[in-house]
């Protein structure tokens, strides 16, 4: 009896004890499930955010790869503009030189002949002199004010060209007379020099009358006869044209040749230049301002054609251009006016 009452009691206390025991077991079983879910909502919600922090990482490194592009561009840009700036101050520094020059032997062109006449025309003044000699300094003068006239033309010429005042006037033209006129013209001073004088017309007169500006051709061809003459000192000169087709185009393809000094390599294309002359030391020895080949290169362009030498030094140059081969009047080309005859 007493066993069982023992028996009972302590299983109660056991029970109780139990009972204590799962309590305290339930209750900290019971808030650390609490708190491991807490902890992970709040792990889902820091990593949420860790993951949108990435994301923005990421953006922000494909923006500043983006934006490290643009410095790279905007910085061969800069040394792209650095290196024009160079060249534009070179271009600057090389104008700055050339119209120094320019004054300084335009001042020697101008100065030579007007000394020319002044000169002279002190000699005349003297009572004792016979009229062979009276007759041969007009000569001197005329030549004088001949050359002072030829350069300011010129002048006048490159001027209008570099304000794009130069008119264009399309007429009639009959290419073989102005062939023989320039012959006739150059004829006396290829004969006191000594040297051949030829030409070439390769139309009949009924072919040979084409739409173009008259005056131009005239100018271009005496400027590369009269440089032809200049610089040639023995020998033949030849200048004609012939007829040609470009790229289906019908061109006139002039020539002036010569026997003369020839032009180094690395100067044919500067001496289409203003002021430039192919040897800056010849200058004064052969007279000239180095603005007729600019000039003509200027009025071949302006009638639709282009200008170019082959030349070797000590052997002579053949200078060519071409013209369109116009037949028919043309309406409308650019500043281009056409006149009839
Ligand atoms: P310039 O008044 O000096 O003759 P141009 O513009 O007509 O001016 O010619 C420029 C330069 O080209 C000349 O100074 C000369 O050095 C060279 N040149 C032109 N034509 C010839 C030629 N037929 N033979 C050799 N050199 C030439």
């Amino acid at each position: 009896m007493d066993i069982q009452k023992k028996t009972r009691d302590e299983l109660i206390k056991e029970l109780q004890k139990l009972r204590q025991k799962y309590n305290s077991l339930k209750s900290i079983y019971g808030k650390d499930t609490v708190r491991h879910h807490q902890a992970a909502q709040e792990l889902i919600i820091a990593n949420k955010e860790l993951v949108f922090q990435n994301d923005e990482k990421e953006k922000r490194a494909a923006e500043l790869i983006i934006a490290n592009k643009e410095l790279v561009f905007q910085n061969d840009e800069k040394e792209k503009r650095a290196a024009e700036l160079v060249i534009a101050k070179e271009h600057a520094e090389q104008s700055d030189r050339l119209k120094s020059a320019f004054l300084a032997n335009m001042s020697h062109e101008i100065r030579t002949p007007m000394n020319g006449v002044l000169g002279f025309a002190s000699i005349l003044k003297e009572a004792d002199l016979s009229g062979e000699e009276q007759q041969e300094y007009i000569k001197l003068m005329e030549q004088s004010g001949v050359r002072m006239l030829n350069i300011i033309n010129d002048i006048v010429d490159i001027s209008k060209i570099e304000s794009g005042l130069m008119d264009v006037h399309l007429k009639e033209s009959n290419i073989n007379k102005q062939i023989d006129y320039i012959y006739t013209f150059f004829k006396p001073e290829m004969d006191r020099k000594r040297m051949q004088f030829f030409f070439k017309k390769s139309l009949p007169a009924k072919e040979a009358i084409i739409h173009t500006d008259r005056e131009k051709i005239y100018t271009i061809l005496t400027n590369l006869v009269k440089n032809a003459i200049k610089y040639s000192d023995e020998g033949t000169i030849e200048f004609g044209y012939n007829l040609k087709t470009e790229n289906q185009t019908t061109v006139l393809e002039f020539f002036v040749r010569d026997t003369g000094i020839g032009i180094p390599k690395n100067r044919q294309e500067a001496i289409f230049e203003r002021f430039i002359q192919s040897d800056i030391t010849d200058k004064i020895a052969r007279q000239g301002a180095g603005l007729g080949l600019s000039i003509s290169k200027a009025f071949v362009e302006l009638l639709g054609g282009k200008i170019w030498v082959s030349s070797e030094e000590g052997k002579g140059s053949t200078f060519y251009f071409t013209i369109p081969y116009l037949r028919q009047p043309v309406k409308s080309v650019n500043s281009i006016t056409i006149l009839s005859e």
